[in-house]
């Protein structure tokens, strides 16, 4: 077991709230809560029960002087979060009576936790792997349900009982061919190219299987890049608006007056947009058409999704010409806005002009063709290749690289394998596949590969 000194760190968010929680762990977080806290009970800490939550007070034991009324959790080793003893104080709220609370334990023989630390030492104790441990920060910056969910799944093990699954296999055909290597005088049962290139064969289709959920991992985690683009005054921000309903972009007849570029998070039905709302472009009349094309044009090369706005209640002016060519080939829903008003230009003749492209007539004044657009979006990150398999998907780049990695290692070893190549080069690419997935678990590629085999694999029976 690894052996910390005592951290101890606030593990509320700052600012004003109903309570805060002072948390520590190690092995000396109960001598030093004994030090500071008093039971309205009357007990002494060390005589309360090793698992419960107890009213009293922190009293700095120097002054005598009362400084908070808290209720303090009991946590015993192992089974905690950090499996060592765990205490936390939840005092009041504000930042006053934490700093203070965490003070005292400093002076009484705690260390400030390194951000994460906790959740570092339940991964070096071995109370989790090192994905479910990234999943622990996912879930903390989760912005939507749906990336909640899939760091839940992750901090369950989803991924890492996959990812161990694959090893086992592969540490079950490198223990058959290091035993023919090494020992031939023994019975063992002989090692064919067939069954190799099977085993092989299985392990990358799963790799690929994971890896295929993540573009939908990512976008659900970290949003769909989505931009909105038209001309001023074409409907940008009150699209904005309808889609964010709270309404957090000004809104204005007058072009070019909201400020900075906005970036939003929308929730639509579970798929995070991040919305980038060109309205903070500059837009005033005699530079419109340089920087406002040029600055869409950057904006789309970065975004995920485009939606593009066009005035139907207006003729059709060059600056959306300009745009209508440069959404050709990318991924635009366009959107014929203002449908409330009387149209000045024809709807037939201007589909015409997007082929292969959805288009949604809306108001995004009155919150019209709203939904539609909603189910489009949703349709376009969950239809197709992509498969929305929830379980095991693969959110992290880390992690995705490492597949990349091991997707290339094990396309090797099928190389070698149908090539009849001598084991020794089989198992070189094998090793090295076994070590790319461990690192998504963050087990120890630096021991004795052998010895591992010969743990797994019981020779003299
Ligand atoms: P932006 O410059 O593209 O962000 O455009 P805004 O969202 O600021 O809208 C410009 C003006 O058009 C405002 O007065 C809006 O109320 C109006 N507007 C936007 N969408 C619609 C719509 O669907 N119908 C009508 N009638 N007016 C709209
Ligand atoms: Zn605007």
């Amino acid at each position: 077991m690894y052996e910390g000194d005592t951290i101890a760190a606030i593990s509320t968010a700052p600012g004003e709230a109903g309570i805060g929680i002072v948390r520590m762990s190690g092995s000396k977080a109960f001598e030093i809560t004994q030090k500071i806290f008093q039971s309205s009970s009357g007990k002494s800490f060390s005589e309360l029960r090793n698992r419960g939550i107890y009213h009293g007070f922190i009293i700095d034991p120097k002054t005598h002087e009362k400084m908070d009324e808290v209720l303090v959790s009991k946590m015993r080793a192992p089974h905690t979060y950090t499996t060592e003893d765990v205490v936390e104080v939840n005092c009041h709220g504000g930042m006053i009576a934490v700093r203070r609370i965490l003070e005292l334990l400093l002076q009484n023989g705690a260390r400030l936790a390194e951000p994460g630390e906790f959740t570092k030492r339940a991964f070096l104790n071995g109370r989790m792997d090192l994905s479910q441990a990234e999943a622990v920060i996912d879930l903390i910056r989760a912005k939507t349900d749906k990336g909640m969910d899939i760091a839940l799944e992750q901090l369950e093990g989803s991924l890492s009982h996959k990812v161990q699954e694959m090893r086992e296999s592969i540490i079950h055909m490198l223990a058959h061919i290091e035993a023919s290597i090494d020992y031939p005088e023994y019975d063992i049962e002989e090692v064919t190219y067939d069954t190799l290139l099977k085993d092989a064969k299985q392990i990358k289709e799963k790799i690929e299987k994971l890896l295929e959920t993540s573009d939908t991992g990512k976008i659900l985690r970290e949003g769909l890049n989505t931009v909105i683009i038209g001309k001023p005054n074409v409907g940008k921000s009150s699209l904005l608006n309808a889609l964010v309903k709270e309404g957090r972009a000004i809104v204005t007849d007058i072009p070019g007056t909201t400020r900075d570029i906005i970036e939003e998070y929308i929730n639509i039905r579970g798929v995070p947009l991040k919305i980038i709302d060109t309205a903070g472009i500059r837009e005033t009349e005699d530079v419109v058409e340089k920087i406002g094309v040029d600055k869409s044009r950057e904006l789309i090369e970065k975004s995920d999704l485009i939606l593009f706005l066009l005035d139907v209640s207006k003729e059709l002016s060059k600056e959306d010409e300009l745009l209508i060519d440069l959404v050709q080939n990318k991924k635009a829903i366009i959107l014929f806005n203002k449908i409330d008003l009387d149209p000045k230009v024809s709807i037939e003749k201007l589909k015409d002009k997007f082929p292969k492209k959805s288009i949604i007539e809306i108001s995004a004044l009155k919150g019209e063709g709203v939904e539609r657009l909603q189910n489009e979006i949703v349709q376009m990150v969950y239809g197709g290749q992509v498969s929305i398999e929830k379980d095991g998907l693969v959110s992290n780049v880390r992690h995705k690289n490492l597949l990349e990695k091991a997707l290339n290692s094990i396309t090797i070893t099928i190389d070698t394998i149908q090539q009849g190549l001598p084991l020794e080069l089989i198992s070189v690419d094998l090793k090295d596949c076994w070590d790319y997935l461990g690192q998504v678990t963050g087990d120890t590629v630096s021991e004795d590969i052998i010895d591992q085999i010969f743990s797994n694999f019981c020779i003299g029976k």
